[in-house]
């Protein structure tokens, strides 16, 4: 993959076209009686001047620089980059969606509205909680809103609880989304285990607490073991439990958040529901609550008129065929968080998702997502420190300190795993653990592919035994070798230089 790429303006040549009209038959205008001279540019626009092939070729060329699921092995810990079927685009992409308008009266959008009710009740079941909001466009923006939630559903009952608990191994969203919310943001460390401390949150959560914000598997991959205890030490006082469910896929159709005691669940369709992720595209965060938090869900809600004549499944019978509403009236409601209804294309995906695999299909996502996490773990164990647990949830996070003695840190792991052709793992996170590598193989992935990916971290392992600098440098056989970061963040550059590091 050494593709080496110039802009677009630098195959530029004059007078080149795409394609050529024909002759005009009417008569032409010029267009300067056409638009108001404010309107019009100063110079001629600069644009590449190149054929349709080096249009294609350009940005076919340019996509394939970069990394992605649809090539190579992604273990990003924490991301679930799972394959999203092919399927699920050509749902996404049928007319009877794509055409839809959102100010559509809701008697023409009947067949979305049914499919969104459905995905909404289809996460209830996996999860335990009593109803769902679609309208949050990430797992982050999820957080956000069940913090308002909270909030709400404190004012209501008129307490003012200034205080958000979060266990040190959280994702930076969490104590960011209860910050953003106008909490106070209290860490408390992790036990020798990577667990909550349960001392530590008896004695933190006082009557000023509205909530702890708990991910489970935690982000070490380890279940919290003690979580029906944790659950009820906060509901004692008064609380809340947020639950992060961005790891929901070691649980999915095996345990249920909301039989645990959670109070709220975000969940992310882009990992645990295959939705395609990354590069800054769509994502969405869907929330889940118990009843009694239910009044405070964003609006609309999407319901059926009549539940007590629910449709059969063929939907044959006319008189009890559903018709599904938006329902504005909710007065406590924390009101809309998201234009329309959300990222509706994610939803779709998700659903077909669903139902692509099936009740017993689902069944088994968390298992083998469990299984592989541990396949991999154990492959690695004898060459890398793993400092907590001894057997993983879908995800588990080594140390490279011993090779950071060695003079090779974890990014240089990350960066000479690129030369194998494999994704980095997730670095330096969670913050709990030096020189962290975080691993999340998930269920998608064969046996092979797991065996060369232990192949090739087991190789560079002994590699830095013998010579620690071999890491250093790479990576080679990527179009970027390792830019400045914040540096190509701040100040891209973006024409091709053969230099490497620039
Ligand atoms: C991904 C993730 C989030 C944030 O989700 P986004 O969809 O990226 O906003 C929060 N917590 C954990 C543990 C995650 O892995």
């Amino acid at each position: 993959m050494n593709l080496i790429e110039p802009l677009i303006f630098e195959k530029s040549s004059p007078g080149r076209r795409c394609f050529v009209l024909p002759a005009c038959d009417v008569l032409e205008k010029p267009v300067t009686n056409l638009l108001p001279q404010t309107m019009l540019r100063k110079q001629e626009a600069k644009l590449p001047e190149v054929s349709e092939l080096d249009v294609v070729r350009h940005f076919t060329r340019i996509s394939q620089m970069n990394f992605c699921v649809d090539t190579n092995f992604y273990p990003l810990g924490s991301c679930t980059m799972k394959y999203n079927p092919r399927i699920n685009e050509d749902a996404a992409r049928m007319e009877g969606f794509t055409k839809l308008h959102p100010y559509q009266p809701v008697e023409q959008c009947q067949g979305i509205l049914k499919l969104l009710y459905n995905l909404e009740q289809m996460l209830i079941d996996i999860s335990g909680m009593s109803a769902f909001t679609l309208q949050p466009a990430a797992g982050a923006h999820g957080e956000l809103t069940g913090m308002l939630i909270i909030r709400a559903y404190m004012e209501n009952k008129g307490e003012t609880r200034h205080k958000i608990i979060v266990p040190d191994s959280a994702h930076g969203t969490n104590p960011a989304s209860a910050a953003l919310c106008g909490y106070d943001v209290e860490s408390i460390p992790s036990n020798a285990e990577g667990l909550v401390d349960i001392k530590k949150l008896k004695a933190s959560f006082t009557s000023d607490t509205a909530a702890l914000m708990i991910t489970n598997p935690n982000t070490l991959g380890l279940f919290e073991k003690d979580i029906l205890e944790i659950c009820k030490i906060v509901h004692d006082a008064g609380g809340l439990v947020y639950c992060d469910g961005a790891n929901m896929n070691a649980l999915v159709g095996i345990a249920r958040p909301g039989d645990m005691g959670v109070d709220i669940l975000h969940l992310n369709l882009h990992k645990t529901f295959s939705t395609p992720h990354g590069g800054g595209g769509p994502g969405a965060g869907p929330i889940g609550v118990t009843e009694r938090l239910e009044p405070f869900l964003p609006v609309p809600r999407i319901e059926i008129t009549d539940k007590s004549a629910t449709e059969d499944t063929e939907g044959t019978e006319k008189n009890k065929i559903n018709t599904y509403v938006l329902n504005f009236n909710y007065p406590d409601s924390i009101g809309r968080v998201r234009a329309f209804y959300g990222h509706v294309g994610m939803m779709i995906r998700a659903y077909t998702y669903l139902l692509s695999l099936g009740k017993e299909g689902v069944c088994k996502v968390g298992e083998h997502a469990v299984l592989n996490a541990n396949y991999l773990r154990h492959k690695l164990k004898k060459h890398y420190d793993i400092p907590y647990g001894t057997t993983c949830m879908h995800e588990f996070v080594i140390s490279a300190r011993k090779q950071k003695e060695k003079g090779a840190s974890a990014l240089d792991i990350a960066k000479k795993l690129l030369d194998y052709g494999f994704h980095a793992p997730t670095i330096y996170f969670p913050l709990i653990v030096e020189e962290a590598m975080m691993i999340e193989p998930t269920e998608t992935e064969s046996r092979e592919i797991l065996d060369a990916f232990a192949d090739a971290m087991i190789q560079i392992a002994k590699d830095i035994e013998q010579q620690p600098e071999v890491v250093h440098n790479t990576p080679q056989t990527t179009p970027i070798g390792r830019p400045d970061e914040v540096k190509a963040a701040r100040e891209p550059k973006l024409r091709w230089k053969t230099n490497k590091s620039s």
